[in-house]
């Protein structure tokens, strides 16, 4: 048979030493008895479900978080029997039946979900386990006040059928400071909500709100879970976030002598080939256009990973990637297939050499931050449109 994965252009490698060490560093940052749930979303923000939901397991995790049905369909067929699957967004009221029979948890956030959820566990005679969603100011998905008393009293009414497992909110942006206040309303709302939801005897078993940045930023956002995502792959939501926490922990205070360092560690590496090089004139364009110029004469290779490959267009001229240990430019625009670098610089430089789209070897690292400061959501969403065709490896 033929072994396929050397027909693809690149490979990722996930590390088990940097997912123990992220979850170590989050656990570190939760209060005593805080449920961590991992976040696995947009195949696991890239780094790819099946490969990833059982590292997180062997390091403890026992909670799985997902956006919709057919990613926890994807958890299930990997998990072990014991870890819990929450879908916090997308399903058809038709897979809340599945749900139920697999004791999958999801969120309910419109009073049709809410009535489905009593239908299919009255037809199966099993409970359905739900977390309310609740509009606290992010205006995305939530009941809204309006919708609270009757929530209420279909939980008391169907406590049967319902098992009322979290009641829940998710920020507007806690990684920046600039939202400070909005942040601030949202967990007056949700407390206020709670407290009548408490008042009427309705208690959620879990209070969850916090996301990555309000775990770090919001301390008092944890509750008793939080929703991580991003810093359990080795990035922070932002440099702000980051920054706050290393603030907070004293460093850069008068005459502390630390050296800033990142507690976390990039769990993917992403890597291809060099398919060829040759050398180009002074004064010649390269690539699509004219959008670079050599300006003396310059040694390029072409790498067969583009934008459909998961490396965006909008790097074109401002990407870096490492080749023989040395970080080079990304020259011209991306193609759809391939890109082109500047490897002047390399020595020696030939057909078939590594390539390191993402990750490195201790001294010379690119990430997907390193890509630039365009924007703060650039992280998330590079790594989540990482193609699922990529063959995926574990590394220790
Ligand atoms: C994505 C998401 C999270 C996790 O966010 P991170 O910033 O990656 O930690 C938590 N809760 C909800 C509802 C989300 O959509």
């Amino acid at each position: 048979m033929i072994n396929t994965d050397s027909f693809n252009t690149s490979i990722i490698t996930n590390s088990r030493k940097a997912v123990r060490q992220n979850i170590k560093f989050v656990r570190k940052q939760l209060a005593e008895g805080v449920i961590l749930s991992a976040v696995v979303k947009g195949n696991a923000y890239g780094h790819g479900i099946e490969q990833i939901v059982p590292m997180f397991e062997a390091e403890g995790i026992n909670h799985i978080s997902v956006f919709s049905a057919y990613e926890a369909y994807r958890v299930c067929a990997v998990k072990k029997a014991e870890t819990t699957v929450l879908i916090m967004g997308w399903m058809e009221d038709e897979q809340i039946e599945w749900a139920i029979q697999q004791d999958v948890h999801f969120y309910v956030f419109e009073m049709g979900r809410l009535a489905a959820a009593v239908r299919y566990a009255k037809q199966l005679k099993k409970v359905a386990k739900i977390h309310i969603e609740i509009e606290t100011g992010m205006n995305r998905t939530g009941f809204e006040t309006k919708y609270l008393d009757e929530v209420i009293q279909t939980l008391q009414e169907q406590k049967q059928y319902l098992s009322f497992e979290g009641l829940c909110t998710h920020y507007a942006g806690a990684e920046s400071i600039t939202n400070y206040l909005r942040v601030d309303d949202q967990i007056k709302t949700y407390k206020s909500i709670l407290k009548s939801f408490q008042s009427k005897g309705c208690e959620p078993k879990l209070k969850h709100t916090a996301c990555s940045a309000a775990a770090i930023s919001y301390p008092e956002t944890q509750m008793d879970m939080v929703r991580i995502g991003i810093l359990l792959y080795g990035y922070w939501p932002s440099r702000e976030t980051f920054i706050y926490h290393q603030r907070s922990n004293g460093f850069g205070k008068e005459g502390d002598k630390r050296k800033i360092s990142d507690p976390l560690k990039r769990v993917i590496s992403w890597k291809s080939k060099i398919m060829s090089v040759k050398e180009v004139p002074m004064g010649e364009f390269i690539g699509y256009g004219t959008s670079y110029q050599a300006p003396k004469k310059v040694k390029v290779a072409a790498i067969p990973v583009g934008y459909a490959y998961g490396f965006a267009r909008s790097l074109s001229n401002q990407g870096r990637v490492i080749v023989n240990g040395k970080r080079v430019a990304v020259i011209g625009t991306v193609n759809m297939n391939l890109m082109i670098v500047n490897v002047t610089e390399c020595k020696q430089v030939k057909k078939g050499d590594e390539v390191t789209i993402i990750g490195g070897n201790g001294k010379v690292v690119v990430s997907v931050a390193s890509f630039g400061e365009m924007s703060n959501q650039l992280n998330y969403e590079l790594l989540s449109r990482l193609p699922m065709d990529i063959p995926r490896r574990i590394s220790d």
